[in-house]
């Protein structure tokens, strides 16, 4: 019956033996509320309790599980307000006590000669065993709690492992077994893989870790498994969109090509030329280009652009902030102006009048390219004859942003650029749809930058150095530590340091710029700064990407710990961009083991795909996967570094299924559409199933 065993698994755990509505709101906060919930939330780790020892062979200080009949219940109280109960047991081998202190209702567990186990840490003191505040358990109940693999979950206050682990070991024995299976039963078989629910038995309640291992693995694998299918079958449907054959090279590329004041370097060159083929196809390019801080994206972007508009259509290129897509519209204009190629501005902060009108002159097709934030697509804003997207630091251009712009009529060339090296291990499962080219050659004449992280006692010395700098005709940075909860603290520890550098330096004109200021206030500050008519710019973290002033030399990073590796990467990035020596001081204090380590990665190295790996591994993927940038579904069991095998598995096998069943339309997937569908639900509508 089917029905009802869905029924019982979408059961609302408060009605649960021994719930109620108080732990049910508690589980509530776990994000806990069915039984389902309850059955996919595994353990964080697992103490191996299993192996009993005799009470003459444990250690003092060894984590020991014992067992033995009970042969005394006291209680003592030494000093008012304190009451020590002590439970002793018996192997025949040995005696340990068990102590609580003002726990008084533990004497009322055990009665003499009852058969128990006790689990904790070992303390031998005047040659008896002692074990405060031990795991206890019957030892005819069937030892849930100790004497086995014992899951240990993430838990909130107020709930605590044995309720909880009592609670689970309920559901897993009533209502595991109605779990359905979605998997293929011929993938299964030919890997090996137990049926789903003996592996979510298995995660909670293990005969052994090997057993925890099969089933985490067979987990894991199907994880991966709906999110590669998800990315091939978009994958798929770009391939099936008719999208636009741009024309091959005319006379308006070879000039932006020649008017360049340098010459492409062979990474440049062989992005481009991957980019032309993509957009003289008339297959839509989607496309992601990865190109560390630095690399020249915006050349290779000012390529595609000027390609769509030299093919008699329009493209748009599209940052996540304002500051970032004012300067890109700044270095287009300077870029192609010169050869008579329009560029408009779109933002948010244009008059009516002159927005109406700049609108117009979009739907007309008289302004070719455009450049703007994400609402250029969103808004009300409509293209003659839009052939390209170009988005910058925004990882994914979901679906449901191309399904907007097919609704409008549009079937652009989506190209995508990031700075944010993604490590070689991850890039296959974030960017699995996409082709993706990598920009992994610097400039000529880049030295690196020279970086130093000092703690806050050479503060004086490195300001002394951004001044002598600034007056030998560069440009400094100074970054405000990162107040993450408050973007009004941080402005105001933004404006404070300006104040004080201001004093401090009365022969520098210093800037200031945060996230709270007006958008205006802001392009002046950044317009001023470019001019080079401010010598030192005060920043929060709204500088972090995109930003370039090539004769910027030095950055002082304020409370440099407080910032994880990626953002000082990106900070770092804003300097080193010219022929000048650059340099970076990191001044930080009170460091913790990783604190110190991120600095060190960052006085080592420069390359972006080394700090990003150290970064993997100083912070886990959990993290990483976690930023949700990159627009995907968490993981909650695979560890794409760790499974890596296990992903190229899963993807493997998920391009085979879309290969035979390209929608997952036969009845024998239709479980399987049902789950992609909502794994990829609340992203962006990445995937859309309906
Ligand atoms: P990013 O990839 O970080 O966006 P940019 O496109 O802003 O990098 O380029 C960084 C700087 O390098 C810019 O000042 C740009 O003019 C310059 N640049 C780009 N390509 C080259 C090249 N082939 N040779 C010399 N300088 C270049
Ligand atoms: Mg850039």
């Amino acid at each position: 019956m089917p029905a009802r065993d869905v029924a019982d698994l979408s059961r609302d755990i408060q009605y649960l033996k021994g719930v109620g509505p108080a732990r049910a709101r508690l589980l509530g906060k776990l994000g806990l509320h069915t039984v389902a919930d309850l059955l996919f939330y595994f353990p964080r780790r697992y103490e191996d309790r299993s192996q009993l020892k005799a009470m003459a062979l444990v250690r003092d200080g060894e984590i020991s599980t014992v067992q033995g009949k009970v042969v005394e219940v006291s209680e003592v109280k030494p000093r008012p307000g304190l009451i020590v109960t002590r439970v002793a047991i018996s192997d025949g081998s040995g005696t340990a006590f068990g102590i609580w202190f003002n726990q008084s209702f533990i004497k009322d567990r055990f009665r003499l000669g009852q058969a128990v186990v006790f689990n904790g840490r070992i303390e031998r003191r005047y040659g008896q065993v002692q074990i405060n505040k031990p795991e206890y358990e019957d030892l005819d109940d069937d030892s849930l709690h100790t004497g086995r693999i014992v899951p240990i979950y993430p838990l909130t206050e107020g709930l605590f492992q044995r309720q909880f682990r009592a609670l689970m070991k309920g559901v897993v024995e009533g209502y595991a077994s109605f779990l359905g299976e979605v998997l293929p039963e011929e993938i299964r078989q030919r890997l090996a893989f137990s049926g789903l629910s003996q592996a979510v038995r298995d995660m909670h309640f293990p005969r052994d870790l090997q057993a925890q291992e099969a089933a985490r693995r067979r987990l894991a694998f199907e994880e991966l498994f709906y999110l590669q299918l998800g990315l091939a079958r978009l994958k798929r449907q770009a391939v099936e969109e008719e999208g636009t054959a741009h024309r091959s090279d005319g006379p308006w590329l070879k000039a932006l090509v020649e008017s360049l004041p340098f010459s492409l370097t062979e990474a440049q060159k062989r992005v481009i030329g991957e980019i032309r083929q993509d957009m003289e196809s008339p297959r839509p390019m989607n496309r992601l280009i990865q190109g560390d801080v630095g690399s020249g994206k915006t050349v290779v972007a000012a390529w595609a652009l000027v390609k769509a508009a030299e093919s008699g259509f329009q493209a748009a290129l599209m940052a996540p902030t304002e500051i970032l897509a004012e300067q890109h519209f700044l270095n287009l204009k300077g870029l192609l102006s010169p050869l008579g190629i329009t560029v408009g501005f779109l933002t948010g902060s244009l008059g009516r009048a002159e927005r109406i009108r700049r609108l117009e002159t979009i739907r007309s097709g008289e302004l070719k390219i455009v450049v703007g934030t994400q609402a250029l697509i969103q808004e009300g804003v409509e293209f003659a004859r839009l052939s390209l997207v170009v988005t910058d630091e925004q990882h994914r251009f979901g679906v449901q942003q191309r399904a907007l712009l097919r609704a409008k009529g549009y079937s652009p060339d989506v190209l995508v650029m990031t700075a944010t090296p993604i490590p070689r291990t991850l890039s296959m499962t974030l960017y699995g749809d996409l082709d993706v080219s990598i920009l992994d050659e610097m400039p000529p004449g880049r030295g690196p930058v020279e970086t130093y992280w000092r703690r806050a006692s050479a503060r004086k010395k490195a300001y002394r150095f951004l001044h002598d700098q600034v007056k030998a005709g560069r440009q400094g940075y100074v970054v405000c530590p990162l107040i993450e909860e408050s973007e009004r603290l941080q402005a105001e520890a933004a404006t404070d340091l300006a104040i004080r550098l201001r004093s401090e330096f009365p022969d520098l004109r210093i800037g200031l710029l945060h996230g709270r200021m007006r958008t205006e206030e802001k392009e002046e500050t950044m317009e001023a700064f470019r001019q080079g008519h401010l010598g030192v710019l005060v920043s929060t973290t709204v500088i972090e990407v995109g930003v370039d002033v090539p004769n910027a030399t030095v950055m002082v990073v304020e409370g440099a710990n407080r910032f994880g590796l990626a953002q000082l990467h990106q900070l770092r990035g804003r300097v080193g961009r010219g022929r000048e020596k650059s340099y970076c001081i990191l001044l930080a204090e009170g460091l913790t083991e990783e604190g110190r380590r991120r600095l060190e990665v960052m006085q080592e190295t420069g390359d972006g795909f080394a700090i990003a790996e150290e970064d993997l591994k100083l912070r886990g993927p959990g993290e990483f996967f976690g930023t949700r940038q990159h627009g995907l579904p968490d993981l909650r069991v695979a560890d794409p570094i760790r499974d890596l095998p296990l992903l190229d598995l899963a993807r493997q096998e998920a391009f085979r299924l879309i290969e035979r069943d390209p929608n997952l339309t036969s009845p024998e997937h239709r479980a399987i559409r049902e789950r992609v569908g909502r794994l990829f639900q609340g992203q962006g509508g990445l995937i859309s199933v309906s």
